[in-house]
């Protein structure tokens, strides 16, 4: 037989198909069996791979890009990186305004994937001209053949899940899926990948987890804008301060708001246990099931799948930095005897 070379064309190939993995040890004395879909395992290091490709893809097919246009978002977040990313390989130049108040580390790390990051003033407004919104629109507007991915608002971002995430955990679990738990940011990974396993099995219960801070949960239950929910909390990339285009709040079922020093607990707690090294967002969902099995949420039979978005190593400066959870009084109510001994 003649032996091929194995090898992928480019990183781009490896977008997607990420693994379920079966969650033995964090699960214990929960009842129902419990599955990470981990979106780690994206060549980005989060789901974030998905939209940005499939967004650029789209409007290649439109005919809007030509090599060497510009891509524009406001990010410095892991959609940022999956940018810079696609951007790299398809010949395209990645701009990104961002706040000043996104950390150097996650500047220079846009940078070293090639994007051109410009840091905009943080304590503007959003219609202020020097605001990292104005400027990313600016950019797009005064740029022919420029793409604006504006996650919030882009209705591609949960088709991409729509085609993507959907399918692979409906095939994953045999069509055996009975609950879905993901965080909620821009909504797109929720709500696409939501769309999809109900329109093969509708009975299948959507659980959103959001932030206390965050105005998405009181939105989907009074279907109003409530700004006395707004105040500032710890995890990045899930809650929100507007209502995003990106989130059919008709395909969640319901929401769950989980507090930021339980969610840096159980991420810790799912790294220790399970030796699968998570973001703080994969901390919220899960400590989001914690809570729906004290509820009653689920019985022997439930198979329930949780979305991980994306990877610890980016947050070695925050919850798996000890000097951090100190700061954050998260150790207060901890017995660190206790911890420690886990630890060996
Ligand atoms: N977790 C992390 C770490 C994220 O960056 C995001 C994206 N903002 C989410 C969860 C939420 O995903 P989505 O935007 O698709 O709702």
């Amino acid at each position: 037989m003649k032996e091929e070379i194995q090898a992928h064309d480019d990183i781009l190939d490896l977008i997607g198909n990420t693994p379920l993995v079966r969650l033995r040890k964090v699960t214990e004395g929960l009842e129902g069996n419990f599955y990470a879909k981990v979106e780690a395992f994206n060549p980005g290091h989060s789901s974030k791979d998905r939209i940005a490709l499939h967004i650029i893809e789209e409007a290649e097919r439109k005919g809007i890009l030509k090599p060497g246009s510009i891509i524009v978002e406001t990010t410095s977040g892991n959609t940022g990186f999956s940018i810079a990313m696609v951007s790299i390989i398809k010949g395209y130049e990645c701009v990104l305004a961002v706040t000043s108040k996104s950390s150097k580390d996650k500047i220079d790390m846009l940078r070293a994937m090639g994007a051109k990051v410009y840091v905009c003033p943080a304590n503007v407004s959003a219609d202020d001209p020097r605001s990292y919104y104005s400027v990313a629109k600016r950019l797009h507007e005064e740029t022919n053949g420029s793409v604006y991915i504006n996650q919030y608002f882009n209705e591609l971002n949960i088709d991409a899940h729509y085609q993507t995430t959907g399918p692979e955990i409906w095939k994953q679990t045999a069509g055996k899926i009975t609950h879905l738990i993901a965080c909620s940011g821009t909504g797109g990974t929720i709500s696409g990948t939501a769309r999809f396993l109900k329109e093969q099995n509708p009975n299948i219960r959507v659980i959103g987890v959001d932030a206390f801070g965050s105005v998405l949960k009181k939105f989907h239950e009074t279907r109003e804008f409530d700004s006395s929910e707004i105040y500032p909390y710890r995890i990045e990339g899930m809650g929100k301060n507007l209502i995003p285009t990106a989130t059919d709040f008709d395909a969640i079922d319901e929401f769950v708001k989980v507090t930021d020093e339980e969610a840096a607990h159980t991420a810790r707690q799912i790294s220790k246990t399970e030796g699968l090294f998570v973001g703080y967002t994969s901390g919220a969902a899960f400590q989001a099931v914690k809570q729906l099995a004290e509820g009653g949420e689920f019985d022997a039979n439930s198979n329930v799948v949780v979305i991980f978005p994306d990877h610890g190593s980016r947050y070695m400066s925050k919850i798996y930095s000890d000097d951090w959870m100190n700061e954050q009084g998260f150790f207060d109510n901890v017995n660190r005897e206790e911890e420690k001994q886990i630890e060996f």
